[in-house]
């Protein structure tokens, strides 16, 4: 089968034929890949940024994480009844050995392995998972909605780490489709919602043809000429990944608010810790979701499949995953889906 593998430690991937995998290990499932996005994690790898030499000893591995498939084959103490299952999967696997798994602290495990990272992942046809990790779809949410499970369960945990509420108002820094998907859950949840991009007109014109109104693009106007007016905001979610966005954008949060960073940095950021101080502002962190999160943003999906189709700028076949990385990387695409063995 066709599979997109990361071969080296340095920058690039390659296409390759590889062998198909066999008879799933105990408790996991083989999967046929149906849809796979591209994540940020995956343009990181590609081009190498510091953060996962650890790969080094998984390669050649396959990339992709974020997918949906149908359960082929089952293996040693999995029902049976899980083939033909519709399923998405949390990429994450825990070790169920270490000391946090026996304790039923699986969350905390100190040997995950990513999916797609340490792992063969999902830019080819077929995959093996945990059947633990599987979670099944509902009826009538399609194939390639579903694919957006696993960074919309990104988006919703930046969400409930922000502590967004009804009436907020809300900024989120970064337009990409992590931002795109803050925005929606935060605005699903009740909040105002103002996104800001930075040379980013075609992921803010993807808003705005879903309905969002405040939208800035500093390529067009300063940005504190254009906060202040909106400021004060109740919460900060920053999804950008650029330093300077962090210390540029806290002086536009209220007293007490809840600063929220999302994205990956290349380098640390330089900020005004005496005026957080007295600001009595608190910035948090948040990365990967609880498991229970998924059947939640499952449900969302399956509501919003018509709006969540619109933030999928590139259907396109793994063969030309060359095109769909570019793409990736060039801020014109929200999300790039891979159509595995169907016609996108
Ligand atoms: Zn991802
Ligand atoms: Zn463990």
């Amino acid at each position: 089968m066709l599979a997109l593998q990361k071969t080296r430690p340095s920058p690039g991937f390659e296409l390759r034929e590889v062998p198909e995998p066999g008879v799933p290990a105990d408790g996991e499932v083989l999967i046929r890949v149906h849809c796979a996005g591209i994540c940020g994690t995956d343009l990181h790898i590609a081009e190498w940024t510091a953060g996962y030499e650890s790969m080094g000893a998984a390669m050649p591995v396959t990339l992709g994480h974020e997918f949906s498939g149908i359960v082929e084959r089952t293996g040693a103490g999995v029902p049976a009844s899980m083939t033909g299952l519709r399923v998405t999967v949390r990429p994450s696997t825990t070790c169920g050995r270490c000391a946090r798994c026996r304790s039923g602290h699986a969350d905390d495990c100190t040997g995950r392995v990513g999916i797609g990272i340490g792992r063969a992942g999902a830019f080819a046809s077929l995959v093996r998972a945990p059947a633990a990790n599987c979670h099944a779809l509902p009826d009538g949410l399609a194939m390639d909605v579903a694919a957006l499970c696993e960074p919309m369960t990104v988006c919703a945990e930046a969400v409930a780490t922000a502590e967004v509420a009804p009436g907020q108002k809300i900024l989120v820094v970064g337009p990409g489709f992590i931002g795109q998907g803050i925005a929606l859950l935060a605005r699903a949840a009740g909040a105002e919602v103002v996104v800001l991009g930075r040379e980013d007109a075609p992921r803010l014109e993807a808003l705005r043809a879903l309905g969002f109104r405040a939208l800035v693009d500093t390529r067009d106007v300063e940005l504190r000429e254009a906060l202040a007016p909106l400021a004060p905001f109740d919460a900060v979610i920053e999804a950008a990944g650029v330093p300077s966005l962090v210390a540029a954008c806290l002086p536009f949060l209220r007293k007490r608010g809840i600063f929220t960073v999302v994205g990956i940095h290349p380098r640390p950021a330089e900020i005004d810790l005496t005026a957080l101080v007295r600001a009595h502002q608190q910035i948090r962190g948040s990365y990967r979701a609880p498991p229970r999160t998924w059947d939640a943003v499952l449900a969302f999906l399956g509501d919003n499949q018509d709006t969540m189709r619109r933030l999928v700028s590139h259907n396109i076949a793994l063969a030309d995953a060359a095109d769909g990385f570019e793409a990736a990387r060039s801020r014109r695409a929200s999300k790039v889906l891979f159509h595995l063995g169907n016609r996108p």
